[in-house]
């Protein structure tokens, strides 16, 4: 048995961007991000987070902090009746040369190694080329560039979709 997933990228597809986010007070959901999620439940996907957080690496706050906003992130979402199946963080820096910071597809095959998921049937939401980067060299080829997030190049980018935000989506998941 293998599952589809919605594979999120936190910082500018959930939330609204702010640099090193590591307070609940800063932490601000972008509209719609719902009742998209409530949407790609309903076709049978499971949601899982992916995100680099090298502010921890560098020392701006802790993985404690982290998992504080983490958990209160998954509360919001089980108000809402969602389920997310689990979140996959990098705490390294971009010196740190490990294998799970996006462009890398290190988190995605963590996932898949813990969960089974079928990458053909599944999904990327990011907002910036390093997500859609790293969803592609795990053999994910559905991917979606939102401009909700940081600056996108659209010219260059190897996004199979370019939307404006996650409130979109649910116009080309369909199924
Ligand atoms: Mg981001
Ligand atoms: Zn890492």
């Amino acid at each position: 048995m293998t599952i589809k997933t919605i594979f999120l990228d936190r910082d500018g597809v959930i939330n609204k961007e702010v640099c090193y986010l590591h307070k609940i007070k800063d932490f601000k959901f972008i509209d719609g991000v719902f009742d998209a999620c409530l949407h790609f439940q309903a076709l049978g996907y499971q949601l899982i987070i992916i995100t680099n957080q090298s502010g921890i690496g560098r020392g701006y706050y802790d993985e404690d902090a982290f998992h504080v906003i983490n958990n209160w992130m998954l509360e919001q979402f089980k108000n809402k009746r969602i389920e997310i199946l689990d979140v996959f963080f990098c705490p390294h820096t971009p010196e740190s040369s490990c294998d799970c910071r996006k462009p890398k597809p290190g988190m995605f095959n963590q996932a898949n190694d813990k969960y089974s998921i079928d990458m053909k049937k599944s999904w990327m939401v990011g907002d910036k080329e390093a997500d859609i980067q790293a969803a592609n060299a795990a053999g994910i080829q559905n991917t979606i560039l939102v401009k909700s997030g940081h600056a996108i190049d659209e010219k260059n980018s190897n996004a199979k979709f370019i939307l404006d935000s996650i409130n979109q989506v649910k116009e080309v998941i369909s199924n």
